[in-house]
């Protein structure tokens, strides 16, 4: 274990069980190259100002802070005191459909969130868990994250695609096992279907 931090970007229970698992299990880093003596501590960040209704927002927020708490792993939860922040961000993108301009604009708002936060705490990785929906594209996530460390020297974005072999039927699995509340759909009012 190094002493280097990596930040990973958690949006709901589900999502992020199996990454949790795998993290925990630690091979994963071998599939970055990354040697035992090079692992990084993990601290896990929840924040989704696009979640809505609000009534939404804390049952997938304390649903994650319950799974949390059951594998043990360091959750930090960022609420936002400034609900038009998402707002502001996917503006004039509103009725692109899902994994269009407006899902990047969610993601770069979530992701660079994390990269400051990753900033304040001296950290020096980010990723993030949300490559394992289907429904979002795994390429554009990680572009997203790989151009924010332009602005953010010395924090390093790791693109994983939690998507192979199998993941989000392995989540669907251990979501089943741990009782996981799974939501219906993605997070903001227009993905409500
Ligand atoms: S569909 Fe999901 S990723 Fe896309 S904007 Fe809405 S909450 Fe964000």
């Amino acid at each position: 274990m190094s002493d280097k931090t990596l930040v990973i970007h958690t949006c709901c229970a589900p999502c992020s069980s199996l990454p949790i698992m795998l993290f925990d299990e630690m091979k994963i880093f071998y599939d970055i190259n990354l040697e035992i003596d090079q692992i990084p501590n993990i601290i896990y960040y929840f924040y989704n100002p696009n979640i809505h209704p609000k009534e939404e927002y804390i049952i997938r927020r304390d649903e994650l802070l319950r799974f949390a708490k059951e594998k043990n792993i360091h959750l930090v939860i960022e609420e936002d005191d400034n609900s038009s922040k998402w707002e502001n961000a996917i503006e004039g993108f509103e009725s692109e459909p899902e994994k269009g301009k407006r899902c990047e604009k969610c993601f770069e708002l979530r992701l660079h969130k994390t990269f400051e936060y990753a900033k304040k705490i001296k950290g020096n990785y980010v990723a993030t868990v949300m490559s394992i929906s289907p429904h979002k594209n795994t390429d554009t996530i990680n572009s997203i994250g790989k151009s924010l460390e332009n602005k953010f020297n010395d924090i390093e974005f790791i693109c994983f695609n939690f998507k192979k072999n199998d993941g989000f039927l392995k989540t669907t699995k251990i979501s089943k096992e741990h009782n996981l509340y799974r939501q219906k759909y993605c997070g903001c009012k227009y993905s409500i279907r």
